[in-house]
């Protein structure tokens, strides 16, 4: 099987992603910005399934960062997939009260990350470069089509980008043997949001979500892992919800 790199694998649907792909028999590269404990337990999961999995220290937001652990990942085998999955919140603030380094540090990761992701997936898997096809899923949020008033509209304007960035790659790169993909979660029980200042918001939100719950990282791994395998073969420009409804 071919290589899978997924940016941000070591917590949360990152994490949920690796062990679901390891298990489909994706050799795994997994990276992490800074946890390397939390990354090693999920390379070592990723191992238990029987495949070859590796974690590699990059911040997306660093462009030669994102090329060593695409380098890193080469080493492994051919590539076959690529998950830009990383991304972080912000904490909550009103658009009035928002400081331009704010924004720009969280763009450098969720928008910046993600293009260069996307562009070094594109020159190893596009026949264009001489590669033999592959996939890529971008994982985007709810937030693009809800706005988040009153939390962080400059992270749901980010999340917007996303979607149009696997909207525009899709079709860029769709008769090059490469299906571009996006996943928007809802609200998903993860360590991120306590990482945005609201550690309750799970327990707060949920409740509201129409299916009644909050969905669970595994829920979100088992729709990007279905969109990067064969199964999604005429897939690709599509923008897959997993948000209970939301
Ligand atoms: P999480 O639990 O906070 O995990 C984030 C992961 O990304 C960790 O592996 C972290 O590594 C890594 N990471 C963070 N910043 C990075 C950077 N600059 N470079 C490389 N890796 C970095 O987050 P999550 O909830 O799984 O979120 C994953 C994705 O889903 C994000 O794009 C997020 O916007 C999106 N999403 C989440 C939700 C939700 O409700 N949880 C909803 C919609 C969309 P370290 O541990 O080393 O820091």
């Amino acid at each position: 099987m071919a290589v899978l790199l997924v940016t941000g694998g070591s917590r949360g649907i990152g994490a949920a992603v690796v062990t679901r792909a390891a298990a489909a028999g994706w050799a795994v590269c997994l990276t992490y910005r800074g946890d390397v404990d939390a990354a090693e337990r999920v390379v070592a999961q990723a191992r238990r399934a029987g495949v070859e999995a590796r974690a590699v220290r990059a911040d997306v937001a660093v462009e030669a960062d994102v090329e060593a652990a695409f380098a890193a990942a080469d080493a492994m085998g051919p590539l076959g997939g690529v998950v830009a999955n990383a991304g972080v919140v912000v904490p909550k603030a009103r658009v009035d009260a928002m400081a331009a380094s704010r924004v720009a540090e969280m763009l450098a990761v969720n928008v910046v990350g993600a293009v260069v992701t996307c562009r070094e997936a594109v020159r190893r898997l596009s026949t264009a470069h001489g590669g033999t096809g592959g996939s890529v899923v971008l994982v985007s949020s709810a937030a693009s089509r809800l706005g988040s008033p009153g939390e962080y509209v400059d992270y749901a304007a980010s999340k917007a980008a996303v979607d149009t960035l696997g909207l525009g790659l899709a079709r860029e790169v769709a008769d090059e043997g490469v299906r571009v993909n996006v996943v928007r979660p809802g609200i998903i029980d993860t360590d991120l949001h306590a990482a945005g200042g609201q550690p309750d918001r799970v327990a707060r939100v949920g409740p509201s979500v129409p299916v009644g719950r909050a969905g669970t990282a595994d829920e979100v791994a088992a729709a990007v892992v279905w969109l990067l395998g064969d199964e999604a073969s005429y897939c690709t420009g599509s923008v897959l919800d997993v948000a209970g409804g939301r």
